[in-house]
């Protein structure tokens, strides 16, 4: 079974876009201008570019008040960057998913509180009884070396 991407993709511009949004609902165009224009050196109109697309991909919301367009997120913050970082895993091996976390929590930039790692610890502790010995592989033949793709499953 393919997977499907069910949230829009967007570009690492769109997406910086999106966080002013999602932190000033209703922001304008002129607003988001305001907040990117000294980190990005943005134009209005580059905003306004952005905007649109982000509209077009059905993950912003426009109403009018007057002449000036108020926008607001379709899409909420923590399950969108969620479903990103899912739809990227989900195009691995199964197989190699647990070394990609590992990997991620151990990235110093991804920065993690002692109570974020308590919660970690916590979740995979109570996932333990019930995880499989060993993951078979899903992915397409000729896409993974691991040599298991004759037991892929359909997920
Ligand atoms: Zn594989």
């Amino acid at each position: 079974m393919a997977i499907k991407e069910k949230e829009a993709s967007v570009s690492s511009a769109e997406w910086q876009v999106l966080r002013v949004v999602w932190a000033n609902p209703e922001t304008t165009s002129q607003g988001v201008y305001e907040s990117l224009k000294d980190e990005y050196g943005w134009k209005l109109s580059t905003v306004k570019t952005l905007l649109h697309r982000l509209r077009d991909k059905g993950v912003i919301a426009v109403t009018q008040v007057g002449r000036v367009f108020h926008y607001i997120a379709t899409v909420d913050e923590l399950a969108f960057n969620e479903e990103q970082i899912r739809v990227l895993l989900l195009k691995s091996c199964r197989r190699k998913n647990g070394a990609i976390l590992k990997r991620l929590i151990s990235d110093e930039r991804i920065a993690l509180s002692k109570p974020d790692i308590e919660d970690l610890i916590e979740t995979l502790k109570a996932q333990l009884p019930d995880a499989p010995d060993e993951l078979g592989c899903n992915c397409i033949p000729g896409q993974c070396t691991c040599g298991l793709h004759h037991h892929r499953e359909v997920s």
